[in-house]
């Protein structure tokens, strides 16, 4: 008899996009003739740079004949990637990388929802909260998160990251072994400084544990003294593994890459005490379990680190962070706070008064057919705010001020 996975049957039903959308169908039903914008998802909506496609239609011309053709790519990823990788995202910023320690994905999203293969299901964990869903999630398929009651998990150490703690999670109380840190963040839109993280490095250091570092949104950092990899920070090679992605730098959502760097030196423990470096355990795991991601998608990412591929990405970051200013400055205006949206593309507005964020996202919807994200999806912290996203296009993102402006809050 086949028996299922019965941490399954506890996650909720309700993917927080799918209620939203729900919800959103539901006032179509009612007001058919108003546009709804949705500052809500939290995907892209500008095409491909030039230097991209270029290197696109020139893969796909490769793979016409059979002297070009490429089939099964290298288990790690094509070296030409990987040392782009290393010689612009790392180099400059004084961090010293060996090839064999990055690990091409088809996006962070997988790689953060597989390592846990090679942890054991009974480490503790902690999120900082609010939290981009995947993390919890993929714990709790594995067992790791315990018992769900009222969508709080019984095994994951949340820490509050809020307004009241400017954003700065405060360390565990408790010895955690596997943590997950998201800079700039996904929801919250705020970042830690080098010497924030640094706590969190000593921290992990210290208490042998492991730091699972998702960079995703590291493009759209613009002030001085954030760090953009958490390798920028002493001793982090030991103790932490970090997640890029080329979706919100590059557009690349329907393309499919992100890298995963994973340092020789970075290990966990057996039961008897051995220490096992876990570069290799991910080596193994993803020759069983992946088969790479595509030679054209790989040669469109290595297209972003030559110098009209940089210029074209830093101008569409630019355009989006200038949504993320117009939005920050309106909502401030009407005498609305917000966070985030200096250097990263979300604002996390606090709810006025007293609305829950599911209440105000009913209410902004009705009141204006603008979608947000409601905070409370993200995790407990996440009440009593919403997120909005500067991924929509100009002109959207000028409508939706302007209907804003009019709603009398
Ligand atoms: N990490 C964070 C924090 C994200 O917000 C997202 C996507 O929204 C991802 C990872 C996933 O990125 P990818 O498209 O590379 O799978």
């Amino acid at each position: 008899m086949a028996l299922v996975n019965e941490h399954f049957l506890q996650l909720s039903e309700n993917y927080l996009f799918a209620e939203i959308a729900k919800k959103v169908n539901a006032y179509k039903v009612l007001h058919p003739k108003q546009k709804i914008i949705s500052l809500g998802i939290g995907d892209v909506t500008q095409p491909l740079c030039p230097a991209v496609i270029k290197a696109i239609h020139e893969a796909t011309d490769e793979m016409t004949r059979p002297e070009t053709f490429h089939g099964y790519g290298p288990e790690r990823g094509y070296a030409f990637l990987r040392d782009a990788i290393i010689k612009n995202d790392f180099q400059p910023r004084g961090v010293r990388l060996d090839s064999s320690e990055i690990f091409i994905s088809d996006g962070a999203k997988s790689d953060l929802g597989n390592i846990g293969d090679i942890l054991r299901w009974d480490n503790s964990v902690a999120v900082t909260d609010p939290v981009y869903p995947v993390y919890v999630d993929s714990n709790a398929m594995a067992g790791r998160a315990g018992i769900c009651q009222d969508g709080i998990w019984s095994d994951i150490s949340y820490l509050p990251t809020t307004a009241e703690n400017d954003f700065c999670p405060a360390l565990p109380k408790r010895g955690i072994d596997i943590i997950y840190l998201c800079y700039p963040n996904n929801p919250t839109g705020t970042t830690l400084t080098k010497a924030q993280l640094e706590k969190w490095v000593k921290y992990a250091l210290k208490e042998e544990a492991l730091i699972l570092f998702d960079a995703a949104y590291e493009a759209y950092i613009q002030e001085d003294g954030i760090p953009h990899s958490i390798y920028e920070i002493r001793g982090a090679k030991k103790c932490a593994i970090e997640f890029h992605s080329y979706s919100k730098t590059a557009g690349f959502t329907g393309i499919r890459c992100g890298y995963t760097v994973v340092p020789k030196e970075v290990a966990a423990t057996t039961l008897s005490g051995q220490r096992v470096t876990l570069n290799h355990l991910w080596e193994r795991r993803q020759s069983t379990k992946f088969n790479g991601t595509s030679y054209i998608s790989q040669r469109a990412a290595e297209a972003i680190y030559t110098p009209e591929g940089k210029q074209q990405i830093r101008e569409q970051i630019a355009y989006y962070m200038e949504n993320a200013r117009l939005m920050r400055e309106t909502l401030t205006a009407m005498g609305l706070t917000v966070y985030g949206g200096v250097n990263a593309p979300y604002i996390w507005l606090r709810t006025p008064g007293k609305s829950g964020s599911w209440t105000f996202f009913e209410e902004m919807l009705y009141a204006t057919g603008i979608v947000c994200t409601p905070g409370a999806g993200f995790g407990p912290s996440g009440e009593g705010y919403v997120r909005l996203t500067a991924f929509g296009s100009r002109e959207d993102c000028l409508e939706a001020m302007e209907r804003l402006k009019k709603w009398k809050l």
